[in-house]
């Protein structure tokens, strides 16, 4: 069993739940994920890793809840348990020292962008990050981006806050606005996650 050591409501349908589970913690690293299964009848279902705690040996799962399984996580509270947690799984990001890198997060897919952009600050990286999410209501893990990147650039679709618009169209006038000789940019890496029409259009 796991224990949900807090829970946080993020946004309208997503939460973030902070678990006890030190061997995963000490081992994961950014953009790997977890399979949960809540309790005996459940789903497996992939989630992952915002953030690890490796003193304390917590893992944090951001979760939107759209189905059967992330509604039923989303009926947890602190205290209560998980029934099975396997991982860290999938391969984690490549994290180098790159030089100017860009990270764009989409809805609830600036969860798993935010591990990456820290490692990627903490390897030396210059790192600008744009999120952006439907309004300003829906946006999450603004301060926790901030401290992860060197430049932070919000959009929201309502323009509620920041640019109005989509995070791919903030991303064009970025990279407009910093060709080099009218030609290139100096950005090394772009990372982007979110949903799967964002990542067509980046
Ligand atoms: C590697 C990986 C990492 C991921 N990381 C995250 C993460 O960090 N955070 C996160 O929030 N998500 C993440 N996801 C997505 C997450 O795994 C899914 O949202 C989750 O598995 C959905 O499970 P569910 O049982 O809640 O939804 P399901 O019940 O399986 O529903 C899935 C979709 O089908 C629709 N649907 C369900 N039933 C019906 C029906 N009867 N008729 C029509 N449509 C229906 C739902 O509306 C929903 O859109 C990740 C996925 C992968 C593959």
């Amino acid at each position: 069993m796991f224990k949900i050591v807090s829970k946080r409501e993020l946004a309208h349908d997503i939460a973030r739940f902070d678990i006890e589970a030190p061997l995963i913690a000490k081992k994961v690293l950014a953009g790997q994920f977890v399979i949960i299964k809540i309790h005996e009848d459940g789903e497996r279902i992939p989630l992952t890793v915002a953030a690890y705690d490796r003193k304390k040996g917590n893992i944090s799962l951001v979760a939107m809840r759209i189905g059967k399984s992330t509604a039923l996580l989303a009926g947890l509270k602190e205290g209560d348990s998980i029934l099975d947690l396997v991982g860290p799984l999938g391969n984690p990001s490549e994290i180098e020292d790159f030089g100017r890198v860009i990270c764009v997060g989409g809805g609830v897919g600036i969860a798993p962008v935010l591990p990456i952009a820290r490692e990627l600050k903490a390897a030396g990286n210059y790192v600008i990050s744009i999120i952006g999410a439907k309004t300003k209501d829906m946006l999450i893990l603004e301060d926790e981006m901030k401290a992860a990147s060197d430049e932070l650039h919000i959009c929201t679709d309502d323009g509620s806050l920041g640019y109005k618009g989509f995070v791919s169209g903030l991303l064009e006038d970025y990279l407009e606005k910093n060709l080099i000789d009218n030609k290139k940019t100096n950005i090394a890496r772009c990372t982007a996650i979110g949903p799967a029409i964002m990542m067509a259009s980046v």
